[in-house]
């Protein structure tokens, strides 16, 4: 593994420090609110057979606590849409701040019905409530979501006393 500090998180790359990687990395973090980086223990940018979904895995998985990337989620060819922020890295954050603040079972009841109604792509490999919300935390941090969306979101408990983050 090679250690490298982006945006004040520690990125762990185990076969050597890729500098697309490293330049997409810095401008996904930057739009992560300080609040949420300092929570991530770390970072992995690990092989797609690190997954156990198969040799071409392009996505990633926040089970162990921390985000993990597949190599291959930094190449143009399996992930365009990663470019130039990494879609696949904003949702594992967001099921880490789901699972840190609990966010779903503290949302107002509306609110709560937004993000359960918001898509679950039929490529997923997770699913269950949480999905949800990790979907909708990658889409108003990358994007233009509904409004409905937004404010869910940011109704939630992981964006208490922290300014809305601008596109
Ligand atoms: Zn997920």
């Amino acid at each position: 593994m090679i250690e490298k500090l982006i945006q004040g998180v520690r990125v762990r790359f185990r076969n050597g420090i890729n500098h697309v990687a490293v330049g997409n990395l810095t401008q996904t973090l930057l739009i992560v609110p300080r609040e949420h980086r300092s929570l991530l223990t770390q970072i992995d940018v690990l092989p797609p057979a690190n997954f156990g979904h198969g040799p071409e895995y392009a996505g990633g998985g926040s089970g162990v606590g921390w985000p993990r990337l597949s190599e291959l989620c930094f190449d143009t060819h399996y992930r365009p849409n990663n470019f130039p922020r990494n879609l696949t890295l904003l949702h594992e954050i967001g099921h880490i701040m789901e699972n840190e603040y609990d966010c779903l079972s503290h949302l107002a009841p509306e609110h709560r019905r937004v993000i359960d109604n918001v898509t679950i792509p039929a490529t997923a490999h997770t699913t269950g409530p949480t999905e949800h919300y990790a979907i909708a935390y990658q889409q108003v941090l990358s994007g233009n979501p509904p409004q409905a969306v937004r404010d869910a979101v940011y109704a939630s408990r992981a964006f208490a006393g922290i300014d809305a983050p601008s596109p």
